[in-house]
């Protein structure tokens, strides 16, 4: 719940984006704002709240009192090659966290980490984690067999290990990413010229080492530099927190190292109409992690070209890397580098592919940035489908463990409390959308999820808050109550989530005609006041998906609404309920399924005894999923 600081922290930030934007007209790129606004998230409840208080109260803790986010930096080179990235990834997800619930504590272990961090930056702005025989240009380039990058496949991480406690050389442009991400992440939130001057003085550093004639930034970073490419969104992001001219040259210049690599080249084969299988190997979590760098970069100087290339690259991943649980799939083929790379639609296994949590969490960050500068309802829904499948799956119910990757069939999902790259990023996919329930868009109050949860509302809309109640997704209703302070004429909006139909709403107990408007979201225009109550209730539509796969292979999936169905299994079953039906289309097919009485989220298969329940609750330690169901 909300402490007393909220009300500073309104003005401290309103403060600060007041000295931006006037700083910005004096500028010659004004920065494009985005439409749509987060409003404050003052509590989340249900499942949204029982999954983010997993992580709030025991993940965020565990790694934070461990000691493993800070002592790579105060104690170089730390034990592990990539230690440096978790701290900038805790303090993203950790400040969204404080901001929601305004735990005094965890504002303190924020204060601190943040203090130590910049404590350990040495007087040519370096704050990484590696002795100095390797770092930046000391370091050979990833031709060399003793480099070491983020992507190791986990059957090399021993070697890999190996080699690292005998050389300790690493890589710091990734480190360096993450420290300007978490740490202006928290400057947001918390001003402080401290912290602005420390991401300047490493960026600073990046340019003397990466900027003109000097190295190719590609070069050090595996899968032909896509890796290190992924620096351009923390730089654009203190492009928009200085509006120094130099890190927006920078940037671009980051750009052209990445288009004049010919096996990266990411803009240029997105706007030639090419795949993200080719790009840097088609690496997914860091292609779309390049993504998040050309949004801001198109924000910040309007040049169509970098939207083009995300809308490009978005639709190809939509299309075709897709699961039904949202989470972007990847496999280990002869054209690709390993098994956290797209493949093509015909590489499709259920029990092969795999989904690297990180590439959900930035699919998620991918998605919710798309939806703020657009308003348009389809990126929230893919933020939202990937959150309550394959986030949720990701996650154990101790609140400590995590997957690595999953697999839309499997056993068992691989749980386990080690501190990896995923661990560390699905928390900010929890608190990307824990931070977007609610916002503004122009005049309008645009209320983005049917989770049970509580928004502050601005003066514009009456102040006060609105309570959304239900049992959303499991129930297919939802109420919005208005406890706001004063009457006021205005339009609410709200999302139909995605796979799901308007059936009826009612305000105050009466039947309400709404409209759609364009960009997806149902209106609804009236003098609101306190105690006003809109009741929602949709149809969640029964969908049957197609895929096709290895050798010519045909599998069936099923959502209902947003929700992923998947049979939950102890041990992959013989039993192939839909086999040889690969001649019906999915309406026949999705007529052999029937909904269970005792649950609303629950189907059985005909003739059979197999249920199908949402996907995120068959992963246990004794249990796991099978989502795909093969038709020949
Ligand atoms: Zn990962």
């Amino acid at each position: 719940m909300k402490k007393s600081f909220t009300f500073l922290l309104i003005i401290a930030v309103m403060m600060q984006l007041t000295a931006c934007k006037n700083a910005a007209t004096e500028q010659k790129n004004e920065i494009i704002q985005n439409k749509w606004q987060s409003l404050e998230t003052v509590d989340e409840d249900g499942l949204l709240g029982e999954r983010v208080d997993l992580w709030r109260n025991n993940r965020l803790w565990n790694i934070a009192e461990s000691g493993y986010l800070i002592d790579g930096f105060e104690k170089r080179p730390g034990t592990h090659p990539w230690q440096g990235e978790h701290l900038g990834k805790w303090l993203h997800a950790a400040t969204l966290a404080y901001n929601v619930t305004g735990d005094e504590k965890l504002k303190k272990e924020l204060d601190d980490m943040v203090e130590r961090l910049i404590a350990t930056q040495l007087p040519n702005g370096y704050l990484g984690t590696y002795p100095e025989e390797a770092r930046f240009m000391n370091v050979m380039n990833a031709s060399d067999p003793k480099f070491l990058a983020d992507d190791i496949e986990p059957d090399e991480k021993n070697a890999a290990l190996e080699a690292w406690n005998q050389q300790k050389y690493g890589w710091d442009t990734w480190t360096f990413r993450y420290n300007i991400y978490g740490l202006l992440t928290y400057e947001k939130y918390f001003p402080n010229d401290e912290v602005v001057d420390a991401c300047k003085r490493m960026a600073d550093l990046l340019i003397q080492t990466y900027g003109t004639e000097k190295a190719d930034l590609t070069e050090y970073g595996t899968r032909n530099g896509i890796s290190s490419t992924t620096l351009l969104e923390s730089i654009v992001m203190l492009y928009e927190r200085t509006l120094d001219q130099k890190y927006l040259d920078f940037a671009e210049e980051i750009v052209a190292m990445s288009e004049n690599n010919p096996s990266l080249r990411l803009m240029g084969t997105m706007l030639d109409g090419g795949s993200v299988v080719h790009p840097g190997e088609g690496k997914a979590y860091q292609l779309m992690a390049n993504l998040l760098g050309y949004l801001r970069l198109y924000r910040c100087t309007g040049n169509e070209k970098y939207l083009k290339t995300v809308t490009l690259a978005w639709e190809d991943i939509y299309d075709n890397h897709l699961l039904v649980n949202g989470g972007p799939w990847s496999r280990k083929m002869p054209y690709n580098g390993n098994p956290e790379c797209f493949a093509f639609r015909d590489a499709f296994h259920p029990e092969k592919v795999k989904v690297e949590g990180c590439c959900d969490a930035t699919w998620i960050q991918l998605n919710t940035h798309m939806f703020e500068l657009t308003g348009d309802a389809k990126y929230f829904n893919e933020t939202e489908v990937t959150l309550i499948n394959d986030v949720y799956q990701h996650q154990h119910t101790d609140g400590i463990q995590w997957c690595y990757f999953t697999k839309p069939n499997e056993e068992r999902p691989p749980y386990g409390p080690r501190y990896h790259c995923c661990g560390s990023s699905l928390p900010r996919g929890l608190e990307m959308y824990s931070s977007h329930l609610a916002g503004d868009i122009g005049d309008i109050l645009s209320v983005n999820t049917l989770f049970p949860s509580t928004i502050q509302l601005t003066e514009n809309f009456g102040g006060g808050t609105i309570n959304i109640e239900g049992d959303f997704p499991l129930e297919s209703s939802a109420t919005i109550k208005f406890e706001t302070e004063n009457k006021k004429n205005f339009t609410l909006e709200f999302r139909i989530p995605a796979n799901s139909s308007l059936s009826s709403v009612t305000v105050n107990g009466e039947s309400t005609k709404t409209e759609t408007n364009e960009r997806g979201f149902v209106e609804l225009t009236r003098k609101w006041q306190k105690g006003d109550v809109v009741s929602i209730d949709m149809d969640y539509t029964l969908e049957a998906h197609l895929q096709s796969g290895e050798d010519g292979s045909k599998w069936i999936a099923f959502t209902y609404g947003p929700i992923a169905l998947a049979q939950k299994i102890s041990n992959m079953p013989a039993e192939e309920p839909f086999k040889n039906l690969d001649s019906l289309v999915p309406t026949e097919i999705k007529r052999m399924l029937t909904k269970s009485p005792a649950s609303e989220t629950e189907f059985t298969i005909n003739g059979t005894d197999i249920s199908l329940i949402p996907y995120y609750q068959t992963g246990s330690d004794e249990s796991g999923s099978r989502t795909y169901f093969k038709l020949n």
